[in-house]
């Protein structure tokens, strides 16, 4: 594969971007050597600034549920733009992307738009103290809620990959704000909650993380944390940035039958464009501005590009049998994965929540942050060439997830299985 206009575009950006990129993970920091430079996107694959191309199992982290530039999405946004890209005056998508929401999310009986899933726990965990009057935030070890000041501590994605536990520049009193416990363990979430729980806002958790790698609930977790949540008059927030529309159309909370108090999205609802949003029971909701004293505001909050590409990705993303599609496809290419490792005598643990999944390469269990670590990241990275030589790009860190879209075929899944095959061998 050539790579000379990708090369000569990462050292134009390092001469004016903070290490050539405006998020730290586009850097492949988690696997070496430099990124390619996107040009365009069409249905299941990516190709890069020399033509190269790329069945995509990132999507955009995974926004893309579609796939990119479905014919849909484009027409939705076009139109949108023809018509002004913003207001600052309310405008019927806004109403129509919070009912469909709704409809899937039915425990979000109030919505707020907002501009990134980082600005949704931001403001979410805002109304969860102002609402109960604490101050303390409980969350998870290897859950990522974006990059707010207080939910930087012990957190996943990014953080991990670069191992860096606690930002700088969080005030150490604020970081003090925040309480940590693992993932899957109820009895530690009981003792924390025992001890603490009066002085606690809110539970904070992605349900189904993704930003460790994926892992699934173990039976009866998220259950036991709803009474425990429910006994301390402890907010419990679903984070469903990434399980949202992908866990299954409903999000973790429809999979498992737990709802949350507060429900935080993004990623999928904007369909690639800027978009977050949370929400819950009106009680709480109208806690905010302009009608309670709550205050969280935005100029580009429930954009109308923005709302019409949700809000087209949702259309077609709920049409009869999509979803199973999507998810079949992932099924496929997880078992096809674990058929690879094996014959290569690679060990592996495959992880598949939805149309969200993981390879981590350990025997496993991976049940939370500790055990994920135990991954080998040396031969992810080395996986993770081997694969990107052959055409498939996969997330550029171990504790990442893929994705599949409504655009990945079975000849996508096919050629990705015969990929790895090859991938594996080479590094066994
Ligand atoms: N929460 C979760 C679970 C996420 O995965 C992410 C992003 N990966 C965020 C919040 C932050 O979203 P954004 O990057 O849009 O600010």
């Amino acid at each position: 594969m050539n790579h000379s206009r990708s090369a000569q575009l990462w050292m134009e950006a390092n001469q004016v971007l903070v290490g050539g990129v405006n998020s730290p993970v586009r850097a492949f920091k988690g696997v070496g050597g430099d990124p390619f430079f996107a040009a365009r996107g069409q249905g299941a694959v990516v190709v890069d600034a020399d033509g190269n191309e790329y069945i995509d199992y990132v999507l955009s982290w995974g926004p893309l549920a579609l796939g990119h530039a479905h014919p849909r999405v484009v027409e939705a946004v076009c139109k949108a733009m023809e018509n002004g890209a913003s207001f600052g005056i309310p405008t019927e998508a806004e109403v129509r992307l919070a009912e469909r929401i709704r409809a899937l999310y039915p425990g979000m009986e109030k919505v707020r738009l907002v501009s990134s899933g980082t600005e949704a726990a931001m403001s979410a965990i805002r109304l969860a103290r102002g609402a109960t009057g604490r101050d303390l935030v409980l969350k998870v070890e290897g859950c990522y809620h974006g990059h707010v000041d207080g939910l930087l501590v012990k957190a996943g994605s990014g953080l991990t990959t670069l191992g860096v536990p606690t930002s700088p520049g969080v005030p150490a009193p604020y970081a003090a704000c925040t309480l940590t416990m693992p993932y899957n363990d109820l009895d530690a979430a009981r003792t924390i909650l025992d001890e603490k729980g009066g002085e606690i806002a809110c539970l904070v958790i992605e349900p189904v993380p993704g930003n460790m790698g994926v892992i699934e609930p173990t039976p009866g977790y998220l259950e036991g944390l709803r009474d425990l949540t429910r006994r301390h008059g402890v907010l419990l927030i679903f984070d469903e940035v990434m399980s949202g529309f992908r866990a299954a159309l409903g999000g973790a909370q429809a999979r498992y039958g737990v709802r949350p108090d507060l429900t935080l999205l993004g990623k999928v609802i904007g369909g690639g464009l800027p978009v977050g949003a949370y929400g819950g029971p009106a009680a709480i909701m109208d806690q905010l501005a302009p009608v309670g004293p709550v205050y969280q505001a935005g100029t580009l909050s429930g954009n109308p590009l923005a709302t019409a590409a949700g809000l087209a990705t949702l259309e077609a993303l709920t049409d009869e049998g999509a979803f199973e599609q999507i998810e079949a496809r992932m099924t496929a290419l997880c078992a096809g994965l674990g058929d690879a490792a094996a014959e290569a005598g690679v060990p592996v643990t495959q992880a598949q929540v939805g149309t969200m999944a993981c390879t981590f390469f350990t025997e496993g269990p991976v049940r939370n942050y500790a055990e994920a670590m135990r991954s080998d990241t040396a031969r992810y990275a080395r996986f993770f060439h081997a694969m990107l030589e052959r055409g498939v790009y996969l997330a550029p860190s171990q504790f990442e997830a893929a994705f599949t879209s409504l655009a990945h075929e079975d000849v996508h899944i096919e050629r990705t299985i015969e990929a790895a095959r090859e991938a594996m061998r080479e590094i066994a």
